[in-house]
């Protein structure tokens, strides 16, 4: 099937005061309708950074973009911002981790619903308003009638994310976008959330991109997964695949501090030692060798001089052989 979005060789970088950050170099991924990619790395790996691209909500003053964003058969990257404009809110939206940088408080919860639906689609007001209170229902919102004229801060931190998720999904949107959604919320309404946008996919077909730096929310909420590292993928596969056998050190890394897979094994935890490198000035070759227990398995210094590619479908960035990658996760990494 042809995938509703499609990124070829996407290049992001800014000019800073200090130089030129290289935030996203050389990314390419697919999604299609209906599924969910999900996208981990920790902070600084350029996550974020592609998915403001896609929505064309970089700054273009000091911001270059190139390679391909192509979204059900449209070319982003060259897009007129008066385009990009009529995209965001109708085909794609975004949710993120602070519902208050979507939501205003000086306007009712109703009024930021209505309005992108009443923009989008010519709804008359009433419409939009009986739209409103549907959407309010869809996403858990009790009293959704009386609620819709509430202010933002008379809404729970629980509530506000499901009114952002009603105001995303208000005019249908054709690809979501999701950024952390539920990292600063509890246990137990992060779950109801995950849930909620579950349901609403099934209901809506949307695709949806799922960034996160957990990679116990994505085992449940994603079909496929892309594990970015300073600004790249470094492996990608369905999260089945992924999970299940890892190929790529840094995934290795990921899996063995997290509290499931690690608890098993009865060991300590095993976080990666040392901290995502700089933009500013990645390293050379493999972007992960400063960090890799493994550069002792490859023949000569290719870690530190050669960027291994990352091929197409199920694949991994390294200089491992496919029968060392086995054998090292297998003999050192896969818990007992
Ligand atoms: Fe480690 Fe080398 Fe593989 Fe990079 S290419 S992940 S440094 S073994
Ligand atoms: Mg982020």
């Amino acid at each position: 099937p042809e995938a509703f979005l499609s990124v070829r060789d996407l290049r992001v970088r800014f000019s800073t005061e200090d130089g030129i950050v290289k935030a996203v170099d050389g990314l390419s991924f697919d999604v299609e309708r209906g599924k969910t990619l999900g996208i981990v790395g920790e902070s600084g790996s350029g996550k974020s950074v592609t998915n403001l691209t896609v929505l064309g909500l970089h700054n273009p003053k000091s911001t270059t973009v190139e390679g391909e964003i192509i979204l059900d058969g449209k070319e982003l990257v060259t897009a007129k911002e008066k385009e990009l404009e009529q995209l965001r809110g109708n085909k794609v939206a975004m949710i993120f981790q602070d519902p208050l940088t979507a939501l205003s408080p000086y306007y009712t919860v109703g009024r930021q619903i209505a309005e992108p639906y009443m923009k989008h689609t010519g709804a008359s007001k009433k419409e939009a308003r009986q739209r409103t209170i549907e959407m309010l229902a869809k996403v858990g919102i009790p009293h959704p009638q009386t609620r819709v004229d509430d202010y933002p801060h008379q809404f729970s931190g629980g509530m506000r994310q499901r009114a952002m998720i009603a105001m995303a999904l208000v005019c249908d949107p054709d690809l979501l976008i999701a950024d952390e959604p539920t990292t600063a919320l509890d246990v137990t309404v992060q779950a109801q959330i995950l849930d909620l946008l579950k349901d609403l996919q099934q209901e809506f077909g949307s695709a949806i991109i799922f960034i996160t730096h957990d990679l116990g929310v994505i085992s449940d909420m994603a079909d496929d997964l892309l594990v970015m590292y300073s600004g790249r993928a470094v492996e990608r596969g369905s999260v089945r695949e992924v999970l299940r056998n890892p190929k790529h050190p840094y995934t290795w890394g990921l899996l063995s501090s997290m509290p499931r897979l690690g608890g098993d094994t009865g060991q300590a935890l095993t976080p990666i030692p040392g901290s995502p490198p700089s933009l500013l000035n990645p390293p050379t070759g493999c972007p992960f060798h400063p960090r890799c227990a493994f550069t002792g398995e490859v023949t000569g210094n290719r870690c530190s001089t050669e960027r291994p590619p990352l091929g197409e479908g199920r694949a991994s960035a390294c200089h491992l052989t496919a029968d060392q990658k086995q054998t090292i996760f297998i003999d050192k990494i896969q818990p007992r």
